[in-house]
């Protein structure tokens, strides 16, 4: 799923092939896909693009009028250029049709969904957005909390760190990926009870939220488009098995000659370094954890 560096990147992307455009037209392609009915998606027909900005995992397109279309892209959706605005497109949900793009510009951009989750979609909204489904009840970015708030935030969550930094009415933003990667480079257990961290865990926790999430968007702006998960450079996620990465001058001390190893749940998988993560201890990988969070 796109994390909070992907769609900032495409965010930018969109910003600069869509500056000073006008929407023309919407077109639903697959009626699941709006999930809003008042007011009507094509209110935004003939007003100005303002901004496309990103808030968490959402993309926000902005026209005049204070509407705005909330984009979720969930586990397999796309928002590209369709320069051939065929009739019926492969896994297609909604359509925007611009005029005044910039020079060599495309004027169209298709929202499709692969797979089978169909649970992408837009919501179209008038006014604060921020008071109203789906971005209601949304915490903070991540990587905007300050040491402190991060500490105020985890001491009320008395539960795997894994399962917190996930939850976006917690913290905003991150998904499987980048808690994977941020905990590795914080060397805390996936497992560790987010309210007992230590002031120190505290500290690295909140400075590899920052220099996980700068990374990845720095390598995220070199790209034309989302790439998928298994083309983001990692050190843990998607290395099971593997020699693990840790440097000799990094929180867990000394090299490491450690093997990645997983928890396994139904939707997802957890990747940690033993030695780093857990002073050396085999996370539980039994049945039962495959029917929790
Ligand atoms: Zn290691």
């Amino acid at each position: 799923m796109p994390e909070m560096p992907e769609v900032q990147a495409h965010v930018e992307r969109m910003t600069d092939a869509l500056a000073g455009a006008t929407l023309e037209r919407f077109q639903l392609i697959n009626f699941a896909g709006l999930k809003t009915f008042d007011p009507p998606a094509d209110a935004a027909v003939g007003t100005k693009l303002l901004a496309v900005e990103r808030r968490a995992k959402y993309l926000l397109l902005r026209f005049e009028n204070d509407l705005t279309h909330v984009v979720h892209l969930m586990q397999g959706g796309r928002l590209r250029p369709d320069p051939k605005q065929s009739k019926k497109p492969r896994n297609g949900i909604a359509r925007w049709v611009f005029t005044d793009v910039p020079d060599d510009g495309v004027p169209a951009w298709l929202l499709t969904e692969a797979g089978t989750e169909r649970k992408a979609g837009v919501w179209a909204v008038r006014g604060d957005v921020e008071a109203q489904p789906p971005l209601e009840g949304l915490a903070p970015e991540a990587d905007q909390l300050s040491r402190d708030e991060l500490a105020a935030i985890l001491a009320r969550q008395s539960r795997r760190l894994h399962g917190v930094l996930r939850t976006q009415s917690v913290v905003s933003g991150l998904g499987r990926m980048l808690a994977n990667e941020i905990l590795f480079e914080a060397g805390i257990s996936p497992f560790a009870n987010a309210a007992k961290l230590t002031d120190d865990e505290v500290d690295r926790l909140h400075a590899s939220i920052g220099s996980v999430v700068a990374a990845a968007t720095d390598h995220e702006r070199t790209l034309d488009d989302i790439g998928k998960s298994v083309d983001r450079p990692s050190k843990v996620h998607n290395r099971a098995g593997e020699p693990c990465l840790g440097m000799a001058d990094e929180p867990c001390g000394g090299s490491c000659d450690d093997t990645i190893r997983t928890v396994e749940y139904r939707k997802y998988t957890v990747y940690y370094c033993p030695s780093r993560q857990t002073g050396g201890k085999v996370l539980a990988d039994n049945t039962t954890s495959k029917f929790l969070k």
